[in-house]
């Protein structure tokens, strides 16, 4: 897929989100404004980043490098990563810090904060009172079995209709936009294109493949 085939999908799949996903599932973090200096990746914004998670850069930066196995540092505003990363790698795993960190399992606000008690890091919600471990929820690595790939065929609900008027459904964390459905449908359709989290799809006759 080419750069332009790329931000045309996401245009498009940014058009196709209803409102009700866009509103409130999503939360919003600063675009990453990464800069590449040879082997060197600097994430420019990324004070910007960890204020918005209300977390400490320090904690965000340990689980960055951890992850992502390479050595780097806070210096100002910036995050400086010593190696060749790309803003998706890099992006995928900020997310991955929110999901684990930051986001509240119960109601999917960011509303969060971090108590230490005993051995054990418990997340509390300020917005509904929930509380967790923190490293309760499963990471997104444990859950590669659920990815969709290109060419799967699945059977999914349409539980809505993007801007566009393509039916849009939802599995596990896809959002899988199918042109020609409506809502309320149930219909077992061909993944035909992905980027990151949001996918394409037709609907198929073909049996599924196992
Ligand atoms: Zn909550």
């Amino acid at each position: 897929m080419t750069d332009q085939d790329y931000l045309a999908l996401l245009d498009r799949a940014k058009a196709c989100l209803p409102e009700t996903i866009e509103g409130h599932e999503r939360f919003a973090l600063p675009e990453l404004d990464i800069l590449q200096e040879g082997k060197i990746t600097v994430i420019r914004n990324f004070i910007d980043i960890t204020d918005k998670l209300r977390r400490d850069p320090l904690h965000v930066l340990q689980y960055l490098l951890r992850e992502l196995g390479t050595p780097g540092n806070v210096e100002g505003r910036r995050a400086v990563l010593k190696a060749k990363l790309s803003i998706s790698q890099i992006s995928e795993r900020i997310q991955e810090y929110t999901d684990t960190f930051v986001i509240c399992s119960e109601c999917g606000l960011p509303d969060t904060h971090m108590n230490k008690e005993g051995r054990t890091m418990v997340l509390e919600c300020e917005a509904c009172g929930a509380r967790r471990p923190v490293n309760a929820k499963k990471s997104s690595k444990a859950n590669t079995s659920s990815e969709l790939r290109a060419g799967d065929i699945i059977e999914l609900l349409i539980h809505d209709v993007g801007k566009k008027g393509d039916g849009v459904g939802k599995m596990n964390n896809y959002l899988i936009i199918v042109p020609g459905t409506a809502k309320g449908a149930r219909v077992r359709v061909k993944i035909t294109n992905l980027s990151g989290t949001t996918a394409f799809g037709s609907v198929t006759q073909d049996a599924a493949t196992r």
